[in-house]
């Protein structure tokens, strides 16, 4: 009889009497958890293939269904898990790299809830946000630095090409591909919905989605597939990928079975074959050949779109920023370690990069203090939460935020984390027509829709509560914030005093 060394993670735990055995557990299950056994005249489970995605459980029509942690206890320690044994186990049995999806999940410290948020009180008064006009429309790209005139004193138009946000969150990079069609269609939607704009990733633009080309940003990343002239201008940016927080310094994988004729379209490639992007790009090892790509996309696109590049934030994230505002980018786009990503070697995804907070501070400090700040706007992405983040986020030193988890959550995950399978149960990162049709475009844009909408609501809110009417007098006013447990050394680099200061 063969060894198991590999326990079920979860208990699908069936209430036998509620239980109608109306198998609608059994249809909903990619996973092929659940079956009806004729011999026992019974609903069973195979747990071992139980992912926790509570599909099942949100549409059992008699509610006979939870999911819980098993109980089965490996002999643990302190320096060794049960997870750190599991995955020793299934590394001996696989002898592969270990995969997974989403961000990093690891115990570390998570800044935005170190950090508190001021409100007026006796003087400067606060602001109604109900009864006083809040300003949340953002411009992102670079500010001219002064005005300038021409011989007959006529003002000339020193502006370059801006992207203008109605409030400032967009929706970050996801390939089609990675997600399928009608989660692009719900972002898509949703982003012209909110006068936001989406990301097509990696992954070149469906045809279909080209009508929402003003409210775009199309991605040059390293493996350049569905790159050409009418996708670069199709859109309302450009950006470079230079790095993606959930994976710094690699590149990315979309396993062949996932390339469809659709998908094969849309990046160029040929059906079946894996589209594996290349760590770096095979053109550029310096800042000034950065510069080269940037204005190579300025140039093909008649200069009419701002061009955003796109870094991992990792050691010396600051200094490399600076770099990147000198090769001519109109936007720095940051992302943090726990950004996600729809598949990424767990090693990688859990032990490389830095905190988002961290380092978005080290960024707009090092641009201010090189007085390079206005040549760039910072967007800033890797797990923002809510709009509680989004404020700490801007007064930290960020001009937008980009939102990838949480729209996904927006759209009906529920955090499985196995989003590299392709076996999503809620449509989102499959291209299984079965399971594509479950996510509804309407209802998903309508969904996003209401996610940023009640942000926007509650951003005004606290600006208000701070005597604070536009984003503009937010960003980087770090006096908005209070630091508590937090070091000296933390407190110093997020450039925030400790609460009671
Ligand atoms: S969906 Fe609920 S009621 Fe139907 S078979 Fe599964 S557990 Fe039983
Ligand atoms: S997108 Fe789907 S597979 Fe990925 S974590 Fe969410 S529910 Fe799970």
């Amino acid at each position: 009889m063969a060894v198991r060394f590999l326990y079920p993670e979860f208990e699908v735990v069936r209430n036998q009497d509620r239980c109608v055995a109306c198998r609608a557990c059994e249809r909903q299950c990619a996973n092929e958890v659940h079956r009806y056994d004729p011999e026992l005249g019974c609903m069973v489970a195979d747990e071992s293939k139980c992912v926790n995605c509570h599909r099942c459980v949100s549409l059992c029509p008699t509610r006979a269904l939870k999911i819980v942690k098993t109980d089965h206890a490996f002999r643990e320690n302190g320096n060794w898990t049960g997870k750190a044994i599991t995955e020793v186990y299934r590394q001996a049995e696989t002898g592969g790299v270990l995969l997974s999806s989403m961000g990093n999940p690891e115990p570390y410290p998570i800044y935005w809830d170190k950090l508190l948020i001021n409100a007026s009180q006796v003087t400067n008064p606060s602001i109604d946000p109900l009864r006083e006009p809040m300003e949340t429309r953002t411009f992102l790209g670079k500010k001219p630095g002064g005005i300038q005139r021409d011989a007959q004193g006529r003002l000339i138009n020193n502006q370059t090409p801006q992207l203008e946000l109605s409030v400032p969150v967009m929706f970050s990079a996801m390939s089609y591909g990675s997600i399928s069609y009608n989660a692009h269609a719900s972002l898509a939607r949703a982003a012209q919905a909110l006068g936001t704009y989406y990301n097509t990733g990696e992954g070149g633009l469906h045809e279909d989605f080209y009508q929402y080309g003003p409210n775009t940003i199309v991605q040059v990343a390293s493996g350049r597939f569905g790159v050409h002239k009418d996708f670069l201008e199709a859109g309302a940016a450009i950006e470079i990928k230079m790095g993606q927080g959930a994976k710094p310094g690699i590149g990315g994988h979309l396993p062949g079975q996932k390339v469809g004729p659709d998908i094969s379209r849309t990046r160029m490639i040929p059906e079946g074959s894996d589209a594996i992007s290349p760590a770096p790009h095979h053109d550029i090892y310096s800042i000034e050949d950065l510069r080269q790509l940037v204005f190579s996309l300025k140039e093909a696109t008649e200069y009419k779109k701002p061009v955003i590049v796109k870094i991992a934030a990792v050691h010396n994230v600051a200094a490399i920023a600076s770099g990147v505002a000198r090769s001519g980018a109109d936007i720095i786009a940051i992302d943090g370690y726990r950004g996600g990503t729809g598949a990424a070697p767990t090693r990688i995804r859990d032990s490389v990069g830095i905190p988002i907070e961290l380092a978005l501070a080290a960024v707009d400090q090092r641009l201010r203090d090189e007085g390079i700040r206005d040549q760039v706007s910072v967007v800033i992405g890797g797990s923002v939460r809510s709009s509680a983040d989004l404020v700490k986020a801007i007064a930290l030193g960020a001009d937008a935020v980009y939102i990838a988890t949480a729209a996904l959550l927006a759209l009906g995950c529920h955090l499985c984390r196995t989003c590299q399978t392709g076996r999503c149960n809620w449509g989102i990162a499959t291209q299984r027509p079965d399971l594509v049709r479950r996510l509804n475009p309407d209802l998903g844009c309508q969904r996003l829709v209401n996610l940023v909408t009640a942000w926007d609501h509650e951003l005004k809110e606290m600006m208000g509560g701070m005597g604070i009417n536009s984003i503009e007098a937010l960003r980087g006013n770090r006096l908005m914030l209070r630091g508590i447990g937090l070091n000296q050394k933390e407190l110093d680099i997020l450039g925030v005093k400790y609460a009671g200061e």
